[in-house]
Order: structure tokens, then C-alpha cells, then sequence
């Protein structure tokens, strides 16, 4: 007779820190700021906190740690995820990293609020790191708290998963906690400070490596540490790559292939950004991800109207660096840096460069095949598709029109009927936000587009059978978009979590239409336009 084996419970999970155990750790213990030179992390507990309370979890993360949804309902979940308690197991670190922010190298940055609590093996072999994000100051704190409001941390719980349902890769979130105490945040920098509720996410990730981690190795010129750190990665994040070795030149191809893999994946991420909207908003190189993961959720945005122009970075007003538009740009400007960093691990500028025209090219096909998903062709090829596509930018930025809805309209209109274009506009006068500004050359220029795009499909290989369930796929229904975030967070912040929860469980299917809730799929009122929040953020978190 077999019986069940008896759920397990968080105090059974189990750890294997292997970052602590393989790489240089800082001999100091004490908690206070420094530089932190020949290492690669610090030990630092998290502060404990007056009265953590459970705002919200994922239980499918909770599934990656094989632990049932009921597990997070014990009172020691709160305790453990608002760092009021550690589980056998757990060593409780910051690591340390630089980074170029806005173009400009930093120095020293590191896990100035993060605390990676430990890595757990799951049943099926795979590793997770657990991260609390605001549970109090590090070595790296510099000169800030160590500290998350409610507002940004609702931000960065419900659009980490609603990233991973949309299928663009990302670190993911197990859980929101309230601390129980205030923090004081001035959230446009203009004097106007205030108590927030504090709160602490735990991130869930295979690894939380950034560029930035290489970076300040190579800075400081340290090259056996950052080679210590890169031969760590590979083995680590990379294990397909194979071990490096001892041989000089097979290790330095083993670094090539490495850094090519890397700006795959890095192309790979931006493509996924541009196909659903996403703006990052801080694309500094110490929030890039080594495993092309999106990381660390700030002011980033949505696009509502589609407008390659726009960031929802305050900070970013002036140079507009992190505009969606240019996300693929900047991300080869990072993937340079992560080149200059590893450059003395190669000692050869070529092949680096080579991987960085490759990024180009990985791009270009990745976004291609996005494009073509989106608007149900096969594949886009030639000089007729590429106009037909930059024709359809400039339908989309000739008048104020809402991104994800254009796109899902254009998924509802059956190729195989005779409508002309001309009929089939209004169709998408729901996503129109200045009805007002739409003229008849406007009507005209969309219908013309749409008679193009209709005998494009039409022509196309791909079975009409299959053509709107491929574009459903590529063309979210819901996204988190700024105003619906900022509407849960208002109703959090008066205590009622009803709206973060619906919202999380709202993105757990964005392709799907759910009944009763057209609500979330529907464009951004205009309210929203200008509200904090909504439409402008600012890095205070
Ligand atoms: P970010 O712009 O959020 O990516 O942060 C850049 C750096 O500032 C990283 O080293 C963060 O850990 C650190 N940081 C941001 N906010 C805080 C905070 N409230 N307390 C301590 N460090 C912070
Ligand atoms: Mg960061």
C-alpha cells in the first residue's frame, strides 16, 4: 500500500546556495555601507518588520517550489517572505555589481535593497533563487533605505507574472507582503515627501546575474575574479555550453559562445518588449539580465497609444534614452559594455564584435517573426512586406491609437469576406483616443492599408484555418496596462487587496477573452492620461 506523501510544507524546502559556496564571499559581516572589493557577495539579514501581513502570492510560483497554494497561508510565510525569519538553509546575502545608468559608469551599485535568501532544487531538478526585494539595507544601500513601498511593489509582483503568462521571459514574483511600517518617499523629487505603507516582494529567478555583475570586476581590474565569476555563469546558467576547461583557447571560444548566447537571448527579451508593448524604463546595464530575463520592474510602462517616443521614466523625460523606440538600440549599447567587461577574459576585440553585429541580425529576425505572428503571415520576406509593415507604423502613429486593441481588431476581421476597407474602419474606432482628430484622409489612409494588408493575407501560405488562433497568440488581449495598475494599488493602499488579486489573475490568461471582464481589456480613459502613475513614474520606489 502506498500512501500520499504528506504536502510539503515551506520549513521542508531545501537549499543549495551555490553562489555562496563557490564564489568569494566579503570577510566583513557587519551591516554598513562600503565598497566591497574581491567579492563577489555579502552576508546581510534582512530587518525585521513590525507586522507582516500577506497581501498576495502566485501559487504558480509556489508550484516551482512544489509547495501547495495552502502554504502560503501558514503565519510563518509571512514572517519568512517580509525577512522576519529565516528557514534552516537560507543564507541570507547582497551581491555585489556596477552598472552604467543613462550612459555613465557608476561604480559600485549592487543588491542595494535585495536580499537573496537562498537557492532551492525543486523536484524536477530545477534551481530557484529567492530574493527579497525592500527587506532592509546591505553594503550596497549607499545611500538609500534598503526599503519598497506598496505602489511599487504591486507594480513589480503583478508585472513580473504577467510577463511570464504573456510568455516574455522575466524573474517571477512568489509574494507581496505588507511590512506593517511607513516609509517616506518624495515620489517626484520635488519636496513633496510622504508616508507610504512598506512592502516586500520575493523575486523568484534561476539567477539574478546582471551585466552589471561583470562589469565592476573588470573595472576594478580584477580579471581572476570576473574570470571566477564568468567560468560560474557558464556553468551555472549556462550548463549546455559545457565546462570551460583548462585549454587557453578552447576557454576563450567557451567565453565567445557564451557572449553570443547572451545577446540571443538579450535580442530574443527586446523583440518579446516591442511585439506586446512593454517599455522598461531603466535599461541601465546593472538591470540586464544575464540569462536575458526581464528584471527588475520600475518605472517601466505600456503602451497605450502607440508611440515610439514614449517612456514613462520622469527621469527620463529629457533624453528620452529608454524610449520604447529605442530599446533595441540601447540593449546592444549594454551588450557592448558586458563586450569591454569581458574583453580581457578574450584579449581579442573580433569575435566579440562579430556577436555584436549577430545581435543585429538576431533582432531583426526575431522582431521580424513577432510582426509576422502579429498580423498572421507566415513570415514577412521580402520589400512589399517590410513596406506593408512601416506602412502600418505610420497608420498607427497618424492619429492616437491604442496598441493592444488596433492589433486585436485586426485579429477579428475575417480575410475571407469581400468588406472593403473602407467598411471596415469604424471597426477600429474603439481604440481611436482623439475621435475628434480623426479626419476623412485619415479613414482613407487606414483603408487603404487594410485593402493591402487583407490581400496580403489573402496571398499568404499559411492555412486560414490556423491564422487567427497564431495571431491571437502574438496579440495580447489584456496587458498590465500603467492606469489598471495604478487603480489596485489605490484600493491596496486603503487596505482592500481585492484589485491585485483580480488583476493577477486577470494576466494569467492575456490572450484569452474572460468573460465579465472587458473592463481590464479596455483602452486607457482619459482620466488616466496625465495622472501619476498612470502615465509618468519616477525611479522612486
Ligand atoms: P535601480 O535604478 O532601481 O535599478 O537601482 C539602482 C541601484 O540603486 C541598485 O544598486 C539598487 O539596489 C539601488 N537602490 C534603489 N533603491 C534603493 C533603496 N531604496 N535602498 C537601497 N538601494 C536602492
Ligand atoms: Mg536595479
Amino acid at each position: 500500500m502506498s500512501t500520499a506523501a504528506a504536502p510539503p510544507s515551506l520549513a521542508e524546502l531545501r537549499f543549495d546556495n551555490r553562489f555562496v559556496a563557490e564564489l568569494p564571499g566579503d570577510p566583513e559581516s557587519a551591516n554598513f555601507r562600503r565598497q566591497v572589493a574581491g567579492a563577489c557577495w555579502s552576508s546581510v539579514a534582512p530587518t525585521a518588520v513590525a507586522a507582516p501581513r500577506l497581501v498576495a502570492v502566485a501559487d504558480e510560483v509556489l508550484a516551482l517550489l512544489d509547495l501547495p497554494p495552502a502554504a502560503a497561508q501558514a503565519p510563518l510565510f509571512a514572517e519568512v517572505f517580509a525577512g522576519n525569519r529565516l528557514l534552516d538553509g537560507m543564507q541570507p546575502h547582497a551581491t555585489c555589481y556596477g552598472g552604467h545608468q543613462f550612459g555613465n559608469w557608476a561604480g559600485q551599485l549592487g543588491d542595494g535593497r535585495a536580499i537573496n535568501l537562498g537557492e532551492i532544487v525543486n523536484a524536477d531538478g530545477e534551481r530557484w533563487i529567492l530574493q527579497l526585494k525592500g527587506a532592509g539595507p546591505t553594503p550596497y544601500s549607499r545611500g538609500a533605505d534598503g526599503l519598497a513601498v506598496l505602489r511599487s511593489s504591486v507594480r513589480e509582483f503583478l508585472c513580473s507574472e504577467a510577463m511570464h503568462h504573456l510568455g516574455v521571459p522575466t524573474t517571477r514574483a512568489l509574494s507581496l507582503v505588507l511590512t506593517g511600517e511607513t516609509v517616506v518617499r518624495d515620489m517626484f523629487y520635488d519636496g513633496n515627501p510622504r508616508p507610504e505603507p512598506g512592502a516586500v516582494v520575493c523575486r523568484v529567478a534561476p539567477s539574478f546575474t546582471r551585466f552589471g555583475h561583470f562589469e565592476i570586476h573588470a573595472a576594478r581590474g580584477d580579471h581572476a575574479l570576473l574570470q571566477r565569476l564568468a567560468d560560474y555563469t557558464i556553468r551555472t546558467d549556462f550548463p549546455h555550453l559545457g565546462e570551460p576547461g583548462d585549454d587557453p583557447a578552447a576557454r576563450r571560444a567557451g567565453y565567445v559562445a557564451w557572449f553570443d548566447e547572451v545577446c540571443q537571448r538579450t535580442a530574443r527579451l527586446i523583440a518579446e518588449w516591442m511585439r506586446v508593448g512593454f517599455v522598461h524604463g531603466v535599461m541601465n546595464t546593472d538591470n540586464l539580465s544575464i540569462l536575458g530575463l526581464t528584471i527588475d520592474y520600475g518605472p517601466y510602462g505600456w503602451l497605450d497609444d502607440y508611440d515610439p517616443d514614449w517612456t514613462p521614466n520622469t527621469t527620463d523625460a529629457q533624453g528620452r534614452r529608454y524610449r520604447y523606440g529605442q530599446q533595441p538600440q540601447v540593449a546592444l549599447w549594454n551588450l557592448l559594455q558586458l563586450a569591454n567587461a569581458l574583453h580581457p577574459l578574450i584579449g581579442d576585440s573580433a569575435p566579440l564584435e562579430r556577436a555584436l553585429e549577430d545581435y543585429g541580425r538576431h533582432y531583426e529576425s526575431a522582431w521580424r517573426a513577432a510582426m509576422a505572428a502579429k498580423l498572421g503571415l507566415a513570415a514577412l520576406d521580402g520589400d512589399d512586406d517590410q513596406a506593408l509593415v512601416e506602412a502600418l507604423f505610420g497608420v498607427l502613429t497618424a492619429t492616437e491609437t491604442d496598441m493592444t486593441l488596433f492589433y486585436r481588431t485586426l485579429n477579428e476581421l475575417d480575410p475571407g469576406s469581400d468588406a472593403t476597407g473602407a467598411t471596415l474602419v469604424e471597426r477600429f474606432a474603439p481604440a481611436w483616443y482623439r475621435p475628434e482628430h480623426v479626419d476623412d484622409d485619415y479613414r482613407a489612409r487606414l483603408a487603404r492599408w487594410l485593402d493591402d494588408y487583407r490581400a496580403r493575407v489573402r496571398a499568404d501560405a499559411l492555412a486560414p484555418a490556423g491564422r487567427a488562433a497564431r495571431m491571437r497568440r502574438a496579440n495580447p488581449l489584456y496587458v498590465m496596462r500603467n492606469y489598471l495598475a495604478q487603480l489596485a494599488i489605490d484600493r491596496a493602499e486603503q487596505g482592500d487587496f481585492g484589485g491585485v488579486r483580480e488583476l493577477l489573475d486577470v494576466m494569467r490568461r492575456p490572450y484569452d477573452p474572460q468573460p465579465g471582464r472587458e473592463a481590464y481589456a479596455a483602452p486607457r480613459p482619459d482620466w488616466a492620461r496625465s495622472r501619476a502613475g498612470c502615465s509618468m513614474l519616477s525611479c522612486s520606489s
